[in-house]
């Protein structure tokens, strides 16, 4: 639709918002992924009509038919993004436009709309605008906000829908690992895989996480905090964790990722980690590294450090890696070195406290 780039956003406040007083409770402690701010952004699709009726309202239940072919197909993409308020005071988001191009792209392989760039941004910017007094008030903390969209068109038929929901919705957060968790203990799945050559893998989609759910459940039954997956093909080659991409820090200055072959999903935080590396005078290699190869090299001390890393956790250090046949140990156990000092350059830009020579940044007011 020609017009898309120019949709208005209809702005309706909440006439009944949390008290000053009960937000600033609520904010002591926000937890993560409990708690929500008083408004939504929606836009509809419909096909032959394109995106209308784009709005900021009161974030309330959504009326929805039994027969909504998401409840029964699962087209439904999503994002993860933070709005963070800088030292200076200015709130800013972390390259939200690589979100909106990414929600592109899962959108074009869930057979779904694409939603123009600039009203992503907009429909964004205009939920922490609204809401900006949401802001957690401890130290780390952020305004997480979860774009996604899905086939509303009433219709038990199996095909592309013809009508969608788009929605923003913002939740404040604080931590995302239990405080004091320096170094996750993940395990790895051996009965089940996350994504297959072809499937869904690189697509932001709520499938992709349904899938991994049983993974998952059983890395807490083990005592572990993640599930990290191995290929499809051959249940050799180390992909990524549930919603976590990872990297392995070598004793010789490279900083190995597996390759985006289609089936990990490529994160934005790992995009801005292997630039960081690089500006460190890493070597960053994409290659294929194998769940042998991680074993013998944690063991060997050629491995020194392996983290992982998404808009959520941001990096978080791997000490323990579990599986059913045996445990290792990465380096000490605890973050290492340079999973630290990336870290702290990624929280650095990220809060304004460093230099964004990328442009990464973008400050809203
Ligand atoms: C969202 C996500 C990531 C991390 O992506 P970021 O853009 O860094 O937040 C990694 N893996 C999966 C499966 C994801 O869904």
């Amino acid at each position: 639709m020609a017009h898309d780039d120019s949709l208005e956003i209809l702005v309706e406040r909440n006439d009944a918002p949390v008290s000053d007083a009960d937000r600033a409770k609520l904010l002591e402690n926000p937890g993560f992924g409990n708690l929500f701010t008083d408004h939504m952004a929606v836009i509809r699709y419909t096909e032959g009509q394109g995106w209308h009726d784009a709005k900021i309202t009161a974030r309330a239940p959504i009326p929805m038919d039994p027969a909504s072919s998401v409840l029964h197909y699962a087209q439904e993409i999503f994002e993860g993004m933070k709005a963070y308020r800088l030292a200076d005071g200015t709130t800013a988001l972390f390259r939200p436009e690589q979100n909106a191009r990414r929600f592109q792209s899962s959108a074009q392989r869930m057979a779904m709309p694409e939603l123009p760039e600039s009203v992503f941004l907009k429909s964004v910017e205009a939920l922490v605008d609204i809401d900006r007094d949401w802001f957690p008030s401890a130290e780390g903390g952020s305004l997480y906000l979860r774009p996604f969209m899905f086939a509303s068109e009433v219709f038990l038929g199996v095909r592309p829908a013809k009508e969608y929901l788009y929605m923003v919705i913002a939740s404040p957060v604080g931590a995302y690992f239990k405080a004091g968790a320096s170094a996750i203990t993940i395990w790895v799945s051996k009965d089940y895989t996350r994504a297959a050559p072809g499937g869904t893998g690189a697509a932001k989609c709520g499938g992709n996480y349904a899938a991994s759910l049983v993974a998952q459940a059983e890395a807490i039954d083990q005592n572990c905090d993640q599930v990290v997956f191995l290929d499809a093909a051959e249940q050799r080659w180390v992909e990524e964790l549930g919603g976590m991409n990872l990297f392995f820090v070598m004793d010789d200055g490279r900083l190995i990722t597996p390759p985006l072959t289609g089936t990990i999903l490529p994160g934005i935080t790992r995009e801005s980690i292997m630039t960081l590396a690089r500006e460190e005078g890493l070597v960053v290699s994409e290659e294929p590294y194998s769940i042998d190869q991680w074993r013998t090299d944690a063991a060997s001390g050629k491995l020194r450090e392996t983290f992982a890393c998404g808009t959520a956790a941001v990096v978080t250090a791997v000490g323990t890696v579990r599986s059913e046949d045996d445990e290792f140990t990465i380096g000490g156990g605890g973050p290492g070195q340079l999973t630290e000092k990336l870290r702290m350059r990624l929280v650095d830009i990220q809060r304004g406290l460093a230099e964004d020579k990328h442009g990464w940044v973008k400050r809203l007011f």
